[in-house]
């Protein structure tokens, strides 16, 4: 059985005061045991959150440069992230692909900067609507997962964690349906398969695109979604709560 794993994904939004209110939600609001629950966050209030919420929460960056130090100015390290309490690191987020040029290589080394530090690497992977409506979704989904994992050694691809993303669904209130999301994560799952049975048993896989409260739990039923990652929602106490709830 795979542990389920919601991850808020809070992009450039926050501040200390949302950090105070998920600590103080936290305390009142009884979680299913074995779920495990994630935030990524800004840099800036990663350190914050780390002495403010409790440690079942895992602490996540949603990037990072895959250089260990140097002259890059306005960078920030794995060895930092680690630093200052993080647990996790997205990687190749669609929008990191489509606004910062982030391409397959780019998407690999910092995968491999994560699992370099001890941490562990959420790569995201998913279409846009152009594709999916030309019959690509599984070319590309499938594109991008073995661009990264074929590079890996197997033990390092036990390491990881996946997030299937359509473009289309992402921060648009349009979420895919379970089925469309079931349908994406069985061929991966398969697809992982190719590599060894126990990776495929064992992966954990995300469905992330307009999660909330009102839809999670018909598409955390799905066989092979075994958690979220949870842009928008994740700035409601209230919501992403109820998403951990109904894992
Ligand atoms: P959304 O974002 O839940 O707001 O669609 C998900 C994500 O980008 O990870």
């Amino acid at each position: 059985m795979r542990t389920p794993l919601i991850a808020g994904n809070w992009k450039m939004n926050g501040d200390l005061a949302l950090i105070d209110e998920f600590a103080g939600a936290l305390k009142n609001t009884a979680l299913p045991q074995g779920v495990q629950i994630a935030l990524a966050l800004p840099f800036p209030y990663l350190s914050a959150a780390h002495e403010r919420l409790p440690d079942t929460v895992l602490l996540g960056a949603q990037t990072l440069n895959p250089a260990d130090s140097g002259a890059f100015t306005g960078e920030v390290s794995g060895r930092m992230l680690k630093d200052v309490g993080a647990s996790l690191v997205l990687v190749g987020h669609s929008e990191r692909r489509s606004l910062y040029g982030e391409d397959d290589a780019a998407v690999l080394a910092r995968v491999e900067a994560v699992l370099e530090i001890g941490l562990t690497p959420v790569l995201c992977i998913g279409e846009t609507l152009e594709e999916r409506e030309a019959g690509d979704t599984e070319r590309v989904v499938l594109g991008q997962l073995e661009a990264v994992l074929s590079a890996l050694s197997e033990g390092a691809r036990q390491g990881l964690v996946i997030a299937y993303e359509p473009v289309w669904a992402i921060g648009t209130g349009r979420t895919a349906s379970p089925e469309q999301a079931q349908a994406v994560h069985a061929a991966i799952r398969a697809r992982l398969a190719l590599w060894s049975a126990s990776l495929a048993d064992a992966m954990q896989l995300l469905y992330g695109g307009s999660m909330k409260a009102a839809n999670a739990a018909e598409l955390l039923a799905q066989p092979d979604i075994d958690g979220g990652l949870v842009g928008g929602a994740s700035l409601q106490t209230d919501e992403f709560l109820a998403i951990c709830q109904s894992a």
